[in-house]
């Protein structure tokens, strides 16, 4: 899928691969520790440019729901803009993954 952010270039967005639950519990962790790890990660795992990568990292949430760039808390999509700021956010929601026996 291809995710746009009004902050970032390029202004066309970015194609992003479909990351798999598991993934986006490990890019979380290593976004926490170092951003250069995860991109690291990226690179390494799904091929894809520094830039992309950097793209990704960016924007991944530390806390569901909890904007990267301003205090909003709000946020209940996983790929959304934020509505105070604008600002993309990778909003993936790995907190209650117990309570989910399967993934699609
Ligand atoms: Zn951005
Ligand atoms: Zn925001």
């Amino acid at each position: 899928m291809i995710v746009k952010c009004k902050n970032c270039l390029p202004v066309d967005g970015i194609e992003i691969p479909d990351f798999s639950q598991s993934t986006k519990i490990e890019l979380i962790g290593l976004t926490a520790q170092s951003s250069l790890q995860s991109i690291k990660f990226i690179v390494d795992n799904f091929n894809l440019s520094h830039r992309d990568a950097k793209y990704i990292s960016t924007h991944i949430n530390a806390i569901y729901g909890h904007c990267n760039r301003c205090n909003y808390d709000k946020l209940d999509e996983e790929y959304v803009q934020c509505p105070k700021c604008g600002a993309l956010n990778f909003n993936w929601n790995t907190s209650n993954e117990k309570s989910k026996t399967h993934s699609p």
